[in-house]
């Protein structure tokens, strides 16, 4: 069986999640642990993290299948000390928040090096990392770096800039990757061709190591291969196209690893994509 979900509104609440992936034909999901556009966060509160974990049991969700994505102000290789600063306390809180809900996959963005050069950028983001496993080493949580689409100074567009950012953590072991087929495509995996794709897994092994391929972010792209734009669309609805994620997902590595869509729309939007993939594209 496919591990496949999509990221979850929490407005209803964050303890109904694993309920509403059920409901959408699914059986993994990604969620914000707060407003991804603010820097405010604040703990929990005891009865939602206790609702949530016995849900999360309750419902056979395994450790592997669930994510947090950072807020998108966080730039830890930002040149600027106090953003930089901003940005490290959020990042720890947020880890922290995904501790509480027994949440071990945290993903976020490189960032930007605003124009301070990507080797600054990759050491700062590496320092920001190793910073935070100083003082929480007994965490049970492990951290993915995003594929983004390459474009002015952001970091981490191509499986080496990630793979650089790994490279020069002294807690290299304790971070991965997940990889997002329209930043990827943004950045010029063409995955709708076989050899391109075959590119993309050794550049990933090559780099990273295939191992640390944990999670697949499942979008079509509106705009056309390297384009830069970030624009999601629905599966197949865009220039991958389902004979693109048809070549992708026949590669058994993309297969097997946890697929999460942030396809436009919410729950019903999600749950025909699923359909789609699962009858449509995979034929399963
Ligand atoms: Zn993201
Ligand atoms: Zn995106």
């Amino acid at each position: 069986m496919i591990k496949i979900g999509a990221h979850m509104q929490i407005s209803g609440g964050i303890e109904n999640v694993p309920e509403n992936t059920l409901n959408i034909g699914a059986n993994s999901f990604q969620v914000f642990v707060h407003s991804p556009r603010t820097w405010s966060v604040k703990e929990p509160d005891k009865e939602s993290v206790e609702k949530f974990i016995k849900n999360v049991s309750g419902l056979n969700f395994k450790k592997e299948n669930m994510l947090v994505h950072s807020g998108y102000l966080i730039n830890l290789a930002s040149p600027k000390e106090e953003s930089w600063e901003k940005s490290f306390t959020l990042f720890s809180e947020e880890i922290k928040i995904a501790c509480m809900y027994g949440i071990k996959y945290y993903n976020f963005h490189p960032g930007s090096h605003l124009g301070e050069g990507k080797e600054y950028g990759s050491d700062k983001i590496a320092r920001s990392i190793d910073l935070f496993f100083k003082d929480n080493e007994d965490k049970d949580i492990f951290l993915l770096l995003e594929n983004v689409a390459s474009k002015g100074n952001t970091i981490g567009g191509t499986m080496s800039e990630l793979g650089e950012i790994i490279k020069k953590s002294s807690f290299g072991d304790r971070v991965g990757i997940t990889y997002d087929t329209c930043h990827g495509f943004d950045s010029g995996y063409d995955i709708r061709d076989r050899e391109d794709t075959e590119r993309l897994l050794s550049e990933i092994d090559k780099y990273i190591g295939i191992d640390k391929l944990k999670m697949i972010h499942l979008n079509d792209s509106k705009f056309d291969l390297s384009a830069g734009k970030d624009r999601h669309e629905f599966i197949g609805k865009g220039f991958i196209g389902d004979s693109g994620f048809r070549n992708f997902l026949s590669f058994d590595k993309f297969l097997n690893t946890t697929m999460i869509l942030e396809t436009p729309g919410d729950d019903d939007a999600h749950s025909e994509d699923i359909r789609h993939i699962k009858e449509d594209i995979l034929k399963c």
